[in-house]
């Protein structure tokens, strides 16, 4: 079933996601996960936090190797993730969001990042990743943090898209 993406300025993505218990691993969580990688397939996206479709817990779905409708899927799921290691700083380019519409920006991101989660047979995982990866890592771990990629952008780029946003959606609204 696909889900609904919810965008900026939705205050429930603003929301911190809580800590998911093992017990908490229902064939209804189970269910979500189906659907949230149904809904990044979709859109397409290369990540989905549970946040942007309205849950708050901290779990999100990944696929970076996907290339497209034929492209073979390789679905990474994440429970709990916590970054516990990283390194230097550099510049993602051309970060985008499904939550945040029409809009594009370069982002202050760590260089390398080692994270550590669950997935839903509660094995613990471990990838330490750099450029891409690294940075999409990130951009989720964020978002379970009710933080945007905009909220990483310098003020005026922030407000300039606010702004346009914000009549792009009273013109939406008629
Ligand atoms: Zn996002």
């Amino acid at each position: 079933m696909l889900l609904e993406v919810l965008q900026f300025p939705d205050p429930c993505l603003r929301e911190k996601a809580s800590e998911i218990a093992p017990e908490e691993v229902t064939d209804e969580l189970r269910e979500l996960v189906e659907n949230m990688l149904e809904t990044m397939y979709d859109e397409p996206g290369i990540g989905l936090a549970a946040t942007q479709v309205g849950v708050a817990k901290r779990l999100f779905v990944m696929d970076m190797e996907w290339t497209g409708e034929d492209g073979e899927r390789s679905p990474r799921v994440l429970i709990n993730p916590e970054i516990v290691e990283r390194e230097a700083r550099e510049i993602s380019e051309e970060e985008g969001c499904l939550s945040v519409p029409d809009f594009k920006s370069d982002v202050e991101r760590d260089a390398r990042v080692v994270v550590r989660a669950r997935d839903l047979d509660w094995e613990l995982l471990e990838f330490d990743v750099t450029g891409l990866e690294s940075y999409c890592f990130q951009h989720e771990i964020d978002h379970l943090d009710g933080i945007l990629f905009i909220d990483r952008v310098s003020k005026l780029k922030r407000d300039l898209y606010v702004r346009r946003r914000k009549k792009q959606l009273r013109r939406e609204q008629g």
